[in-house]
């Protein structure tokens, strides 16, 4: 059964950490279930970029809430192979992988005025479903509603791996130094006063470390057509 046409208002979250492999399974399962997608990285990233750009002392909360609500954030949602994400009509999807934007994301994702503007903007694209978001508080605060939650984690070495491949036009990105700008990142993600990186008490946990992607992608495609069927 393919629950994409029969169920338009299924909402799947995928929460974790970074390089757990959120994206690609995300993707994948989108892709194979035949819904939008969603990347709530991308707009904390683009807000980031923005900030950076205007000049935005990231390292000070108060002058990131000061400004939180001027860039006009787009994301493109329909095709999961390609999911565009866009600022003040400029397109930044290459831009906000970069390792300047990486390593000032959990400071300005972190101020509640951030958050509360993109959770809105999160909710507004997600509207009745039929969508995959992807992020680290889309089961606890952005989505509780959600029909199916998964939490993804792998091995901090098998992360560090995954994104230092990721990042192999970046010199600069070895594993150790991925790891330890990783392990900064993911404490700031898990430690921060508002919604931090935490598993929904209801979502299922995926260990990913020692399962080839497609593998994760068709237990959770599996998991999704039974709370369809339950439905
Ligand atoms: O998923 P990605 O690594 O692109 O996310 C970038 C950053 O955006 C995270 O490190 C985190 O600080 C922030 N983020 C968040 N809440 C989300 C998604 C991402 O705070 N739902």
């Amino acid at each position: 059964m393919n629950a994409g046409p029969q169920e338009p208002t299924l909402v799947v979250a995928v929460d974790g950490p970074s390089g757990s492999g959120k994206s690609s399974t995300a993707r994948g399962v989108a892709r194979a279930l035949r819904l939008r997608y969603l990347d709530t990285g991308a707009m904390y990233r683009a807000m980031t970029w923005w900030m950076l750009r205007h000049d935005v002392d990231v390292s000070d909360p108060a002058a990131v809430a000061a400004r939180a609500d001027e860039p006009v954030i787009e994301m493109t949602t329909a095709d999961p192979d390609a999911p565009a994400v866009s600022v003040d009509g400029v397109d930044v999807s290459g831009p906000i992988r970069t390792r300047e934007v990486t390593n000032a994301v959990s400071a300005v994702s972190a101020v509640p005025e951030v958050r509360t503007r993109l959770v809105a903007l999160q909710r507004e694209l997600i509207g009745d479903g039929g969508i995959v978001v992807e992020g680290r508080d889309i089961g606890t605060v952005v989505a509780p509603d959600a029909q199916v939650k998964v939490f993804l984690t792998a091995s901090q070495q098998a992360r560090a791996q995954r994104r230092a491949a990721e990042l192999t036009a970046d010199p600069a990105a070895t594993v150790s130094t991925t790891r330890s700008e990783m392990d900064t990142r993911d404490r700031l993600d898990s430690t921060r006063a508002t919604s931090p990186l935490l598993k929904a008490d209801d979502a299922v946990e995926v260990d990913s470390t020692e399962f080839g992607l497609d593998e994760v992608i068709a237990q959770i495609v599996k998991l999704a057509e039974e709370r369809v069927a339950a439905l």
